[in-house]
């Protein structure tokens, strides 16, 4: 059964007990369960969209970095482009935004080029995918750090490490891939005709007349204009959402981003949020913080995140259990653990 080691953090402890705290867990990780180290070892990290104040910021991971430095281990922070429109979809975009947001301390390299073309097609022949377009810096190296922000996420249920594989390593086709089967709807007497949604729209699948219109042919189910609209005047299509076809997707992917590689997961479940690290507004959290896990497994570790969480929480994200469910199934980890508490 795989080990999950965790350190509990409580709310607005400071920078300086979550380095602590993430040193604390990476470094017991690695001792206990005897992993080699790679030479070159990205750490995959979301950036944060502009605007949102509630992703991990670059100073948390400054003891993990300190760590590797003193093991003479070569990293970087690697991410990927986005699906939708904001500030990280094109390499010189994401690179700008993820200095503005602090990451400085190591180079930023955005995994599948300038505009999401560079990718490798990873074979796992499953269900849904027999090949995945995973971006080609990630497909290359052996190893990874991925740190996570466990907290909500519209269409997932939640997004941790399994969310940080799938749609985090793929190329911008891989995501929009796994987003092919989960286009929205408009409630047409809760739109105000604001427009925001047709701004944020990266297809121009969005006409507004009487109320804001999505064309079915054109929209390529990314859900940016459900994240933006103000008036939550659009809602996920529930008979394509049961379907569980969208985390099934995911579970491939991050079967297919993990493949062959001895990855290493340390989330932080702080500033739990309703919704993702991609809504570029301010987000209130809903659950108090909870703390650093790490694990070799990434199933293990999103459930030992969940099942810490407040019960109405918990309630609110399970739709996400489907991927940790699935991914199981297709060999991507167990969702039995052992919690090591720290
Ligand atoms: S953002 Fe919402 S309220 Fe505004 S036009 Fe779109 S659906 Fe209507
Ligand atoms: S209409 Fe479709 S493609 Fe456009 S923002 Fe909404 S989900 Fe994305």
């Amino acid at each position: 059964m795989p080990r999950v080691y965790f350190k509990p953090v409580k709310s607005h402890s400071g920078v300086e007990v979550v380095n602590g705290a993430s040193r604390e867990v990476l470094t017991k990780l690695i001792e206990e369960e005897n992993i080699s180290l790679e030479k070159f070892i990205p750490l995959k990290v979301h950036m944060g969209e502009k605007g949102n104040r509630t992703y991990i910021k670059p100073e948390n991971f400054n003891s993990i970095i300190d760590y590797m430095e003193e093991k003479k281990i070569n990293s970087s922070f690697i991410e990927t482009n986005v699906l939708y429109r904001g500030q990280r979809m094109t390499r010189e975009a994401h690179v700008k935004t993820g200095k503005e947001h602090g990451f400085t301390r190591i180079p930023i390299v955005i995994a599948d080029g300038e505009n999401g073309e560079d990718f490798k097609n990873v074979i796992i022949n499953k269900k849904h995918f027999k090949k995945c377009k995973i971006a080609k810096k990630i497909a290359d190296v052996n190893q990874l750090i991925v740190l996570s922000h466990f907290k909500g996420h519209i269409l997932a249920g939640f997004g941790g490490a399994v969310k940080q594989l799938a749609m985090g390593c793929a190329a911008r086709g891989g995501k929009l891939d796994q987003h092919a089967n989960s286009k929205p709807i408009i409630i047409p007497f809760m739109c105000r005709t604001c427009g925001v949604c047709r701004t944020h729209c990266p297809v121009d699948a969005i006409t507004i007349k009487k109320w804001a219109k999505i064309d079915k042919d054109i929209c390529i189910g990314c859900s940016s204009c459900q994240a933006v609209c103000p008036h939550n005047a659009i809602t996920s299509n529930w008979f394509q959402t049961f379907s569980m076809s969208f985390n099934e997707r995911l579970a491939e992917y991050a079967l297919a981003a993990a493949k062959d590689k001895n990855n290493i997961y340390v989330s932080f479940a702080l500033d739990i949020t309703a919704g993702c690290d991609c809504e570029g507004h301010p987000m209130i959290p809903i659950n108090g913080d909870i703390g650093i896990f790490a694990s070799t497994d990434p199933i293990a570790i999103d459930k030992a995140c969940l099942d810490k969480l407040r019960p109405d929480v918990k309630l609110l994200f399970w739709r996400g259990i489907r991927t940790l469910t699935y991914g199981e199934k297709i060999g991507l980890g167990s969702k039995n653990y052992d919690l090591v508490n720290l």
